[in-house]
């Protein structure tokens, strides 16, 4: 098995054994003003390291949810309407929000490539988050995202290592 597959298979697991060990501490970095500086710094260096395309863990496990303008954009490109689209990928979810009717997305090619990159879903676009603003405001967010991206995961581990350090 390739290395970042094993990593994978224990993520969930391994995350969430390691946030309640120090859930004492992810409160206080939840609440720290630097924390929108912190995530992004981390982002830049754990993402300088690592590709996406050995991972796919997101596509994978865990769809997007599609808005009307992802949905118009995407049938388009496919040569499908809003309709057809719809219909054959999507579902409402319990929250009523656009979601993919199977994982691993239908989209995800072999090699970790999307098929519809130019085009996908705004929130595949944005995906894992932490190199947005306000990064207090999802930090829960971002907590349960560590449980499915190990990028988010080293974040995480290196803001606590860092603020610990200080
Ligand atoms: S965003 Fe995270 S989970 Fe998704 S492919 Fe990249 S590293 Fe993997
Ligand atoms: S649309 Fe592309 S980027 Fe988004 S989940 Fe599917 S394969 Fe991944």
């Amino acid at each position: 098995m390739h290395k970042i597959t094993e990593e994978l298979s224990t993520l969930k697991q391994r995350s969430r054994s390691w946030q309640k060990n120090h859930r004492k501490d992810l409160v206080r970095i939840g609440q720290m003003k630097e924390l929108t500086e912190m995530c992004q710094t981390g982002h830049q260096q754990i993402f300088s390291k690592m590709s996406c395309l050995d991972c796919a863990n997101c596509c994978k496990t865990t769809g997007p949810l599609f808005t009307s303008r992802d949905i118009s954009r995407i049938s388009k490109h496919l040569n499908l309407s809003y309709q057809q689209f719809f219909e054959k990928y999507l579902k409402r979810d319990e929250d009523d929000d656009m979601v993919l009717q199977t994982v691993p997305c239908p989209f995800l090619a072999e090699n970790n490539e999307c098929k519809i990159y130019d085009h996908r879903p705004k929130a595949c676009r944005e995906y894992p988050h932490t190199d947005t603003f306000n990064q207090n405001k999802i930090f829960q967010l971002t907590l349960k995202n560590a449980e499915i991206c190990p990028a988010v995961f080293q974040i995480l581990q290196t803001i606590k290592a860092n603020v610990e350090s200080r």
